[in-house]
């Protein structure tokens, strides 16, 4: 049996972090979630608050990390990830996406431990490659309202790469694509919870611009899946993509979602948000090929399940 590590988690009171969070304490391990409860919630993790093995700091990543004790690994996902909430107050998310890195990086540092870093396919930007592989450098705006998310999430893999060829710092970086599922916040603003929450309400469906863009969606428990087998595979930094490559236009997700709530709920457009990508779906070959992973849940598991969790919070 493995040896019992003590984790730090940045962001774990949030969607991806608490799920995060769970996993690691079944399987035998202590978790120190670090949280501002920004967009986070004791909600999400009181399934585990009283957990012996479940330490919370109510703490900002962009401040150094002081933990009492020694920690054996660190995975850093602190930084809001739907656009409304990284847009709100767009310097500190870049002070989050930077400093975070730094703290984070330092820590590993001190300690020579490994340090996940939870990256996004936002480093391709609006993409001219289609689809993305990880040499693509990517087509980001740096003057737009989605740069203080882009052009953080690309600083922090710069300082990763640094920290890691300078000071020869264990690193572990994945470009995370479009996941859901259930404990994203009512109001956290991304595609799929929207329009679930809409549907189960009757309400109108907001799609942004024509709805013909595109995305890929993966469930939370495939990529929980990948993140572990990351961080356990060793003399591998990436950064490696993991996502679900089955690409779908933003209308037909909310023709999809109507249905299967048997919702009344009509589709109404609203402008499309400035330098949103058209187009994007994962090449995950490398994902299959370095960590034998790919997605097993499929759009209707996934939404079935992530439908059931709403009608149940709202
Ligand atoms: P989320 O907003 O639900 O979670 C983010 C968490 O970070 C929240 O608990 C929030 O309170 C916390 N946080 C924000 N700023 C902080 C700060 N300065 N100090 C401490 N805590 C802070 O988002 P999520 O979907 O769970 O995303 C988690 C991570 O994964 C983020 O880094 C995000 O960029 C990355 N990611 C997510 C997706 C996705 O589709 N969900 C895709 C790509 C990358
Ligand atoms: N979107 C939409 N209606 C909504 C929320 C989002 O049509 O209520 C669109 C948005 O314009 C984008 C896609 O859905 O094209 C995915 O948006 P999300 O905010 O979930 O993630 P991201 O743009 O970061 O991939």
């Amino acid at each position: 049996m493995e040896k019992k590590k003590t984790i730090l988690v940045t962001g774990g009171a949030g969607f991806i972090g608490s799920h995060l969070c769970e996993k690691l304490i079944n399987q035998g391990n202590r978790v120190i979630c670090l949280d501002n409860f920004f967009t986070g919630s004791k909600e999400n993790i009181k399934y585990f608050l009283k957990n012996k093995d479940f330490k919370l700091i109510k703490s900002d990543v962009t401040q150094p990390i002081k933990p009492k004790e020694k920690i054996d690994e660190i995975y850093n996902l602190a930084c809001p990830a739907s656009p409304i909430h990284y847009q709100k107050d767009p310097v500190k998310t870049i002070r989050t996406n930077a400093l975070g890195a730094i703290n984070a990086l330092e820590l590993a540092k001190k300690f020579k431990i490994k340090v996940f870093q939870a990256s996004t396919s936002e480093i391709y930007g609006d993409p001219l490659e289609h689809p993305q592989k990880e040499t693509y450098f990517g087509n980001v705006n740096c003057l737009g309202p989605r740069a203080c998310y882009d052009e953080g999430k690309r600083c922090a893999e710069t300082l990763f790469m640094d920290y890691h060829r300078e000071y020869q710092v264990d690193i572990a970086i994945m470009r995370i694509h479009n996941t859901y599922g259930p404990r994203m916040a009512l109001n956290d603003g991304r595609v799929v919870s929207n329009f679930i929450v809409q549907a189960l309400k009757n309400k109108p469906i907001t799609v942004y611009g024509n709805g013909k863009q595109t995305r890929s969606f993966m469930y939370i428990d495939d990529l929980i899946e990948a993140i572990i087998k990351l961080m356990t595979k060793k003399n591998f930094i990436g950064p490696i993509n993991v996502g679900n490559p089955s690409e779908m236009k933003i209308i037909d997700l909310a023709k999809r979602i109507i249905k299967l709530t048997s919702s009344r709920s009509k589709l109404v457009y609203n402008s499309l948000p400035r330098d949103d990508p058209q187009r994007r779906k994962p090449d995950i070959s490398l994902a299959k090929k370095i960590l034998a992973w790919q997605p097993k849940i499929n759009l209707d598991d996934g939404l079935k399940r992530t439908i059931k969790y709403f009608r149940q919070i709202i």
